[in-house]
């Protein structure tokens, strides 16, 4: 099933239910081509730029995870949810968070997935424990080193993470990147094999923590990723259609 069997018309319920039906099934071969179980993969929609309706016709349709890329629309989104009686959505901040923002990262969020740098890390952790709260959080790994992407270095990471490991208003559960946007899917794979290879060395090294998850791949490269071990998945434009800006 491809985009090109419905009309761009979001006002049809059947294509947003369409689409997360073609991503799924796209999640579930990837995971099956590399001997994995499609259980163990989570799908995130990111629903940034788009309307609540849309999030709650897919709510209606299964899904359960959403991701936003700013905090602002994820809390307008999180409040609309609670007026309108949405319940069991599991929200993921997953875009860039200034550290003097930290504070609107601590809320009912399953998972923050771009801590990016050991000052994030700090207030994040003390503005958690004010709250009373133990954030779920990934460090944002810069995998390729351009300079125009947030990220801790690997060599960075490694050397930080045991004062990260000891902030104890957060919980850290794995890695995330994100991947240079590239005309073909199979150009990115590299970067999501760094990824992984860098997970499986911190694990040795630090096998008291939790490690349990790796965030890469989006609409262009997510069966890629899920093939080089991906255990979340943040997908937009493949489920929601084009966004009009940004
Ligand atoms: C927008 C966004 C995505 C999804 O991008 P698509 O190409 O539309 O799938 C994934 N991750 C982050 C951090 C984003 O900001």
């Amino acid at each position: 099933m491809s985009t090109h069997d419905f009309p761009p018309n979001h006002d049809n319920d059947l294509f947003l239910a369409a689409q997360l039906a073609a991503v799924q099934a796209r999640v579930a071969q990837a995971a099956a081509r590399a001997g994995r179980d499609p259980a163990e993969i989570t799908l995130v929609a990111v629903s940034k730029t788009k309307p609540f309706g849309m999030i709650a016709e897919l709510a209606a349709a299964g899904q359960v995870d959403f991701g936003e890329n700013r905090l602002e629309e994820l809390w307008e989104k999180v409040d609309e949810a609670e007026r309108t009686g949405l319940a069991g959505i599991r929200w993921h901040a997953i875009g860039t968070i200034q550290s003097r923002k930290s504070k609107q990262a601590v809320g009912p969020f399953a998972l923050v997935h771009s801590v990016d740098t050991r000052k994030l890390a700090e207030r994040l952790s003390r503005d958690a424990e004010a709250a009373g709260q133990r954030v779920a959080a990934l460090l944002e790994v810069n995998v390729s080193g351009e300079e125009s992407k947030h990220g801790f270095t690997p060599a960075g990471l490694l050397a930080e993470l045991p004062d990260l490991l000891a902030l104890p208003g957060l919980h850290i559960q794995g890695l995330m990147t994100m991947a240079t946007l590239e005309s073909e899917a199979e150009a990115t794979r590299p970067t999501f094999q760094r990824l992984r290879l860098l997970l499986d060395e911190i694990r040795q090294r630090f096998p008291q923590g939790d490690w349990r998850h790796l965030s890469m791949g989006m609409t262009n490269d997510f069966e890629v990723a899920i093939e080089e071990g991906a255990t979340i998945v943040r997908v937009g434009t493949a489920i929601f259609g084009k966004r009009e800006m940004g």
